[in-house]
């Protein structure tokens, strides 16, 4: 694990970077060879003030990945991806849709969380255009060595670095759209944004219909995978 991230203030200057992605990835790469050349990227800013790249997770051979923005607060002192209240409720959605969570590969666009301080906080900041670009050959590459049948893209970010710029979520959530990266591509709301619902009604509204996205893309590879021991 890297030091810990400082709690306030800018950084004085600009952090150094390191080489890009491209100069990292391993000649014959595999998920564990993968993983550990990520946790040394410094390609761009955002490495600098956070605790720890947050690589994906997940079965080597997934039939469903789940793409999200970036790791959260908890996620980055913890080194896992969804493991915060948005993993949570991507959790309890997955069971709703009868989708074996143990069975997904979950990752994120971007590995290092990207924050500013407020207060003793620290606040999700959205990464800019430059740092998807930068960080995105990390989750090609994993989507190129696990080989989902289903890619599913949790919000605006992630669809936008995977399926195309100009993709809107809201018109498009829970479709099938064509892409080379998996057999079936399809995005749907990050969980992050339910979540922030602005009141209780919204929310289980906002849940549902979650929950109805993630049923209707599954259904497309069949009956979705719930049994570990039997499929592996
Ligand atoms: S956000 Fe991605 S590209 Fe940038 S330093 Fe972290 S791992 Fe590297």
């Amino acid at each position: 694990m890297a030091d810990r991230p400082p709690r306030s203030g800018k950084p004085a200057k600009a952090p150094p970077l390191g080489p890009p992605v491209s100069d990292l990835l391993p000649d014959r790469p595999s998920l564990s060879r993968v993983r550990e050349a990520a946790a040394g990227c410094r390609a761009c800013v955002p490495y600098a003030r956070a605790t720890q790249t947050v690589f994906g997770e997940g079965p080597r051979r997934a039939e469903i990945m789940m793409v999200g923005e970036q790791p959260g607060d908890v996620e980055d002192v913890e080194g896992h991806p969804f493991v915060g209240p948005a993993g949570r409720l991507l959790d309890r959605a997955l069971e709703q849709a009868g989708i074996d969570r143990r069975l997904v590969y979950v990752t994120n666009v971007v590995k290092h969380f990207k924050w500013e301080p407020r207060g003793k906080r620290r606040i999700h900041k959205r990464p800019d255009g430059a740092e998807v670009a930068a960080c995105r050959p990390w989750v090609e590459t994993e989507i190129a060595l696990v080989k989902p049948r289903l890619l599913v893209c949790l919000g605006a970010v992630a669809a936008q670095a995977l399926i195309g710029r100009t993709f809107k979520v809201s018109q498009e959530r829970g479709r099938f759209v064509p892409s080379p990266l998996a057999p079936l591509v399809a995005a749907t709301v990050h969980p992050s944004s339910i979540l922030r619902a602005r009141d209780d009604e919204t929310r289980r509204a906002e849940m549902d219909r979650f929950v109805e996205d993630l049923r209707t893309v599954a259904a497309g590879i069949g009956n979705p995978p719930r049994d570990p021991a039997g499929s592996r």
